[in-house]
């Protein structure tokens, strides 16, 4: 016998109407890099209209059109009006090389490519390499002259030709709604392709008070970029809760965040660790708070126990570390720090946390068998829920999922009731030292609670009787006088031996890659080109 309860497709455009019916008035700021600020409702009806605008032009549901831009107000229109109508929207990650991106383009079949003003000489250069885009539309009111040479539209002429009684359609929840690509540092990138059902339900699970903790007395600044896993869900969870929604821009250096968490009365970021151990350098340096800054949902790396504990003793700010990966939509599992974890042993903050409502996790041995989750047991890891991919788009040769319907993740993990999940590394970043594992990630926590130690890497460098052996980069703190003996000197009584790095290189900054997490493939090319020069 069937519920008799009404059935409502999952779609995101219930979002955006919820807060428009419900915080109309709460304000969405952002940085764009000057200061803008409307309303949910002013927000709302502008979605809407530029869907309609949308069809206007041409646009069908099932097809796909990409985004070129930054965290902008425009940009956040466009993650509901072109999902509202059953359109995909392909938010390509300026990040990447024009080589990678223009694979992404192509790959998508992007029709239209929406340009932010900052990148249209990017756009200018990628023009030449696509194959589907038709048209390039600038996000933002017509320019007198554009020497770009492409053919342009404008953001603002389809807004004012669409329809202000526009009503969001009703579909299959199950239809695409975003597509982001994974960082392709080995190979092309490939294609996750999201749903309207999955997208929301996700954004449900990882709202509640161990997760995000978020609500309508929030404002919430996400420093993930909407091409990193949809910002991690904070454009989803912002309108769910009527929290104020502040979107920084392009810029996400610790200098600028701290103006603009200051002066916009942030309560919660996200972001990668590089931008939080950013934000926390300025405040060190300066002396100064982050303003009504709580909490930062932190992740997409293993964010330094250092950093959480520092953050909370002197700021009182809160991480709640999240673990997740494009293939999961957000977060798969968080880490929800009370103050008597953060303010008491480092090693407690080290786990990734417990799945959040509707994911699972298992870890398995190289020949596929299932391993116990005792926390001891390090294995591949795997994870399973509605809204983990099953497979990549357009890529039949990559098998995502086992016949079961675990989906492989490349981390090496142990995973118990207790702590949840504990990421050991990445299956390529783990360095295998004389028969046994070295976790980079562990190395690196351990260097980085050194006082006058920022940023610290490592990477596994091949050795003739070690088959690998640790190298650690560091960036020190400013004004701070580290010697690579200084360091090894702090780790020896720390670690176990066979982890004192072989060598120490000092860096004046870490290389990033797209999504802003360290890039251990140009540390190895550093590495290489070092030693190769003698
Ligand atoms: P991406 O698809 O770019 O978000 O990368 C996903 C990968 O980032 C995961 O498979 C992990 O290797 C890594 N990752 C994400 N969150 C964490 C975390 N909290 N700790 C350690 N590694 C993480």
């Amino acid at each position: 016998m069937k519920g008799l309860m009404q059935v409502e497709p999952l779609l995101l455009s219930a979002l955006l109407v919820h807060a428009e019916e419900n915080f109309g008035d709460v304000e969405i700021v952002a940085w764009e890099p000057e200061r803008f600020s409307y309303t949910y409702a002013q927000a709302g009806q502008r979605a809407r209209k530029l869907a309609s605008g949308l069809l206007k032009l041409g646009l069908h549901p099932g097809e796909t059109v990409g985004s070129l831009a930054w965290t902008t107000h425009r940009h956040f229109e466009l993650m509901y009006a072109v999902p509202g109508i059953g359109a995909v929207l392909h938010t390509a990650n300026p990040r990447l090389s024009a080589r990678q991106i223009a694979f992404t383009i192509n790959h998508a079949a992007d029709r239209f490519l929406f340009v932010d003003p900052d990148c249209i000489t990017l756009a200018a250069e990628l023009a030449p390499l696509l194959t589907t885009v038709e048209r390039f539309i600038i996000m933002g009111p017509p320019r007198e002259s554009d020497p770009s040479g492409l053919t342009l539209g404008y953001f603002d002429d389809i807004l004012a030709a669409g329809d202000a009684d526009f009503a969001w359609p009703s579909f299959d929840e199950r239809t695409a709604s975003t597509l982001c690509f994974t960082s392709g540092t080995t190979g092309d990138p490939k294609g996750v392709l999201y749903s309207n059902r999955g997208s929301l339900l996700s954004a449900m699970a990882i709202a509640p008070a161990d997760g995000w903790d978020v609500s309508a007395s929030d404002t919430i600044m996400p420093a993930a970029a909407f091409f990193h896993c949809n910002g991690w869900g904070a454009p989803y969870l912002a309108p769910m809760v009527g929290a104020r929604l502040v979107l920084p821009g392009r810029a996400v250096d610790g200098e600028t965040m701290l103006k603009i968490i200051s002066e916009e009365g942030v309560t919660v970021g996200s972001g990668v660790p590089t931008v939080w151990m950013g934000l926390l350098d300025q405040c060190i340096r300066t002396g100064r708070a982050p303003g009504t800054l709580n909490r930062i949902v932190c992740g997409g790396a293993a964010p330094p126990p250092a950093m959480m504990s520092d953050f909370f003793t002197r700021f009182g700010v809160r991480t709640i570390q999240v673990w997740g990966m494009t293939e999961t939509t957000h977060a798969a599992t968080m880490l929800s720090t009370r103050p008597d974890v953060l303010t008491g042993a480092t090693e407690a903050l080290a786990p990734q946390g417990k799945p959040v409502f509707g994911t699972r996790l298992r870890v398995i041995g190289p020949g596929g068998a299932q391993l116990p989750n005792d926390g001891t047991t390090p294995g591949q890891l795997q994870v399973k829920g509605p809204w983990c991919a099953t497979e990549y788009l357009g890529r039949d040769d990559i098998q995502l999922c086992d016949e079961e319907g675990w989906m492989n993740t490349g981390d090496l993990a142990t995973v118990s009731a207790r702590e949840g999940l504990r990421i050991t590394d990445r299956i390529k970043d783990v360095i295998k030292s004389g028969g046994e594992w070295v976790s980079s990630i562990d190395l690196e926590h351990a260097a980085r609670e050194h006082d006058d130690v920022l940023e610290a890497a490592v990477i596994g460098v091949p050795h003739p009787r070690w088959q690998e052996r640790p190298v650690l980069f560091i960036v020190s703190r400013d004004g701070a006088r580290l010697s690579p003996a200084d360091v090894i000197a702090y780790l020896k009584p720390r670690v176990p031996k066979l982890w004192v790095p072989d060598d120490v290189i000092l860096m004046d900054a870490l290389p990033h890659n797209s999504t802003g997490k360290v890039s251990k493939e140009d540390l190895r090319q550093i590495y290489g080109e070092r030693v190769r020069a003698g």
